[in-house]
């Protein structure tokens, strides 16, 4: 059962145009930043949770701040299967990224609304609060939320402005003392499925609209510095400096290196460098980066991060600086479950020719979800794999067909954990 070709593009074109009417609930004046928390965030859930009761779903937002509809199944207790992505977004962002997720299950109960049909399993639409961590720098609040499993710590951290997450969740009307009312019991959900663009090259490459996801890579967060001795550019000869940059340029060299030659599906990034003082005539004396680490199988991370930590220390160690490194975030590789895989790789056969398994480098809401229930994962292609950029883009044809191997491989996800 499935949508056909007609109502498949119909729900594109609303997909697209909420899109764009969701692009324009941003706090900056260019491109599109909508954080967790925020009065955005409140509007976008205020809109998102009107376009789930038009489809036919009862609306609520719940205790961490993530908008949920329901939609019923024959039987009013049922589990449910979620569908599910976030609404927040990276400074910046493009305005397919999670959002495409959310708007896409909505089109999936708005079509079985109309059509009348109540399946064997609910159907659950959940917007996420917070995936991106754009603000307070942990990441996954929202999906933590259904899973029960917040940490009270988190209440006092604080965004760039001297906020609170505490303070925050006052402020948008949240009650702290409710968080753990977020938390869904195991047995009130079957599954966990999650539509997202790709955000990587691989589908466009293989030329296909729509892929399974077989696992999502884990990561290692660490923040690095060399430390040495700033002083005069001028006058100290090359020999006697403990310059923390030319430490920092040769320890760059082997992790580019060294990451390349161990496997090709491990990345390793350094997106920020701070060099201090910072001035044109002082010879640079500390450097502080990050340094980030993904790929499949911790015993793969374990292995690169403990490499290149133990490098920067020798580099250190050969120039007279010191070397230091704290590890601040990390998540274990999640493998998808494989029967819903299976499923989706099915309905994505019957309306693409084949269907591709492809690895997600990107952490996503069901890394969370995991830790409670079967996960499943479609991606869909994006142009040239872009994202986190106002450059996101999305073929209209690409969402069309991707709402029809999705709401086959949902209705057959239920028919199966119905038979449970
Ligand atoms: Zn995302």
């Amino acid at each position: 059962m499935l949508l056909d070709s007609n109502e498949a593009k119909i729900s594109a074109l609303r997909i697209i145009s909420r899109c764009n009417e969701l692009a324009k609930i941003t706090c900056e004046d260019i491109g599109i930043t909508r954080l967790y928390l925020s009065k955005e965030h409140l509007i976008v859930n205020k809109l998102v949770g009107q376009w789930m009761k038009e489809s036919g779903m009862s609306v609520w937002q719940d205790a961490v701040g993530n908008i949920c509809g329901r939609y019923n199944a024959k039987f009013i207790c049922s589990p449910a299967v979620i569908l599910g992505s976030h609404l927040d977004t990276v400074k910046n962002a493009g305005r397919y990224d999670g959002i495409l997720g959310v708007l896409s299950g909505i089109e999936i109960v708005y079509w079985l609304n109309k059509k009348n049909i109540r399946l064997e399993l609910a159907i659950e639409v959940i917007g996420f609060g917070d995936e991106e961590g754009a603000r307070f720098g942990i990441t996954l609040l929202g999906s933590r939320g259904i899973t029960g499993t917040w940490k009270n710590k988190w209440l006092s951290y604080t965004d760039n402005q001297g906020i609170s997450i505490e303070q925050a969740m006052i402020k948008f009307g949240l009650n702290i003392k409710n968080i753990y009312q977020a938390s869904r019991d195991k047995k009130d959900i079957a599954a966990y499925v999650e539509l997202h663009i790709e955000q990587g090259p691989c589908l466009e490459q293989e030329n296909l609209p729509i892929g399974v996801v077989t696992n999502i890579h884990g990561a290692r967060r660490f923040k690095c510095s060399f430390i040495g001795e700033s002083g005069h550019a001028g006058t100290v000869p090359m020999k006697y400096r403990k310059d923390a940059l030319f430490a920092f340029a040769e320890w760059m060299k082997y992790v580019e290196y060294t990451t390349i030659k161990k496997n090709s599906q491990l990345v390793a990034t350094v997106g920020m460098i701070s060099c201090n003082p910072g001035s044109t005539n002082v010879i640079p004396g500390i450097v502080n980066f990050s340094l980030d680490i993904r790929g499949p199988q911790d015993i793969m991370l374990e292995s690169l991060s403990s490499l290149l930590l133990k490098q920067g220390k020798v580099i250190a160690n050969n120039r007279h600086l010191i070397f230091e490194y704290k590890e601040y975030y990390r998540t274990s590789e999640v493998i998808c479950d494989s029967i819903l895989r299976n499923i989706l790789c099915t309905s994505i056969q019957k309306i693409q020719g084949k269907s591709i398994l492809l690895p997600s480098g990107a952490g996503h809401d069901a890394i969370a979800i995991s830790e409670r229930w079967p996960v499943a994962m479609l991606f869909i292609r994006n142009y040239r794999g872009i994202s986190h950029n106002p450059e996101e883009s999305v073929d209209i044809n690409d969402i069309a067909l991707s709402l029809q191997a999705y709401s086959d491989g949902i209705c057959n996800i239920i028919k199966k954990k119905a038979e449970y």
